[in-house]
C-alpha cells in the first residue's frame, strides 16, 4: 500500500492515523460486536460517541458555554438558506469575496432581502471594513472567513452591531478563533474536519428561537439543539469520524500547534511561488489563505503535463478550480508538511526542465 499526498479542497484528505484507528474499530467498536455504521443513534453507546466528539470540539475551539453545537446534514450549502430562515431575518447584509460568499447570498436572497455590502473584483482582497455600505436595518452580516475557490482569507473579524455569520468550511480547526465574536459559525465537514454529510453550526444561545415557521425541521437550529442534534436519524458515521479527528488534534498539541505548522506550510509555498518567475499567486499577500493555495504556471500550455508528472510523483488532485485554472493546493491540517515539503521541490524541479 501507499499512500500519495492528496491536495484535494474537499473532499480532502484525513490524516493517516485517524483513518488506521476507524480501520482498527470497523468490525466491532469497543467491544459492542458492531460496526459504528451498524449501531442505533438512540444507543448508549453512539449517544457517548457524539457527545465525546462536542466535548473535544468545544474544548479544542474554546467553545463558550453559552453556544450550542449542531451536527446537522445538508452541508454547508443547506446552512445558505438555514441561516436567513433560523434567524427570522427580514435583511441580511453579504460581503462577498469569492465564489462560495456569491452563492451564499444568492440562496439567501430567496428568503430575504440579500443585500451586497462590499464585494472584491476580482476575488483576490478582502474590502476593509471602512469600504463597506452596512445596511441600517441589517439582522445580521454574513462572511467567508476563508474562501476555498480563490484562497482568500480574512484577515480582520467585522466590528458590527449584528451578529457575524461565518462560513469556517475550508479553515476551521486551522488556528484557535475567538468563538465569542461571531452569532453564528458553519463549517462543512469534509474540507478540514471529516467525511462530507455532516455541517457543523455553532450558534449563539439568544439567536435561537426565531426560526421561520417554514424553516424545515431537520435544519431548525432550536429544534436540533432541544434534540442533541437528533431530531432524525443523524449522519452517525461522519460524526464518529468528526470524532476521531478532534482526539487527534488533541493528542498532536491543538489548534496553536496546527496554527503554527499551518502558517508555516504555508509560508514555505507562498515564498516558493514568489521566488520564481514560473508561478504566481495573484491574492494580497496579508490575504492569501493558509488552507487553500491556487497558482498559475506561466504557461497554461504546460498544466496538463504539470499535472501528469506530479501524479507519477505521488501529487495528486492540484487541478485549480475550473472558474479560476491553474493549480490549487489544499493543505489542510491532515497534509503533513512533508506533502508541502514534496510539492515544493517537485515544483523546482518542473520549473527547471520547462521554463
Ligand atoms: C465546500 C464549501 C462549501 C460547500 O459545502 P457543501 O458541504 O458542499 O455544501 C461552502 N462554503 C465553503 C467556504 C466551502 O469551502
Amino acid at each position: 500500500m501507499s499512500r500519495v499526498f492528496n491536495f484535494s479542497a474537499g473532499p480532502a484528505a484525513l490524516p493517516e492515523a485517524v483513518l488506521a484507528k476507524a480501520q482498527s474499530e470497523l468490525l466491532d467498536w469497543n467491544g459492542s460486536g458492531m460496526s459504528v455504521m451498524e449501531m442505533s443513534h438512540r444507543g448508549k453507546e453512539f449517544v457517548s460517541i457524539a457527545a465525546q466528539a462536542e466535548a473535544d470540539l468545544r474544548e479544542l475551539m474554546a467553545i463558550p458555554d453559552n453556544y450550542k453545537v449542531l451536527f446537522l446534514q445538508g452541508g454547508a450549502s443547506g446552512q445558505f438558506a438555514g441561516i436567513p430562515l433560523n434567524l427570522g431575518a427580514k435583511v441580511g447584509d453579504y460581503v462577498i469575496t469569492g465564489s462560495w460568499g456569491k452563492k451564499a447570498h444568492k440562496e439567501a436572497g430567496k428568503y430575504i432581502t440579500a443585500n451586497v455590502v462590499a464585494k472584491a473584483d476580482p476575488f483576490t482582497s478582502v474590502p476593509p471594513q471602512s469600504e463597506w455600505n452596512l445596511s441600517p436595518d441589517a439582522d445580521f452580516l454574513h462572511i467567508t472567513p476563508n474562501e476555498t475557490i480563490e484562497g482568500v482569507e480574512f484577515p480582520f473579524v467585522p466590528e458590527v452591531d449584528v451578529p457575524v455569520v461565518a462560513d469556517f468550511s475550508s479553515t476551521i480547526l486551522s488556528r484557535p478563533i475567538d468563538v465569542s465574536k461571531y452569532g453564528v459559525i458553519y463549517a462543512g465537514a469534509q474540507k478540514n474536519i471529516g467525511p462530507s454529510g455532516l455541517v457543523l453550526v455553532i450558534v449563539r444561545e439568544d439567536l435561537l428561537g426565531n426560526a421561520d415557521p417554514k424553516t424545515p425541521m431537520v435544519w431548525d437550529w432550536q429544534q436540533m439543539a432541544d434534540n442533541d442534534s437528533m431530531l432524525n436519524t443523524p449522519p452517525c458515521y461522519g460524526w464518529y469520524m468528526c470524532g476521531l479527528v478532534f482526539q487527534w488534534l488533541k493528542e498532536n498539541g491543538g489548534l496553536e500547534k496546527m496554527a503554527e505548522i499551518n502558517e508555516r506550510k504555508a509560508k514555505k509555498l507562498y515564498d516558493a511561488i514568489d521566488a520564481s518567475n514560473f508561478y504566481a499567486n495573484p491574492v494580497a499577500p496579508e490575504c492569501r489563505s493558509w488552507m487553500n493555495v491556487p497558482f498559475t504556471l506561466a504557461n497554461a500550455d504546460l498544466d496538463a503535463q504539470f499535472l501528469a508528472e506530479a501524479k507519477e510523483a505521488g501529487l495528486v488532485t492540484l487541478k485549480g478550480h475550473r472558474s479560476v485554472g491553474g493549480m490549487r493546493a489544499s493543505i489542510y491540517n491532515a497534509m503533513p508538511e512533508a506533502g508541502v515539503d514534496a510539492l515544493i521541490s517537485f515544483m523546482a524541479d518542473f520549473e527547471a526542465k520547462n521554463a
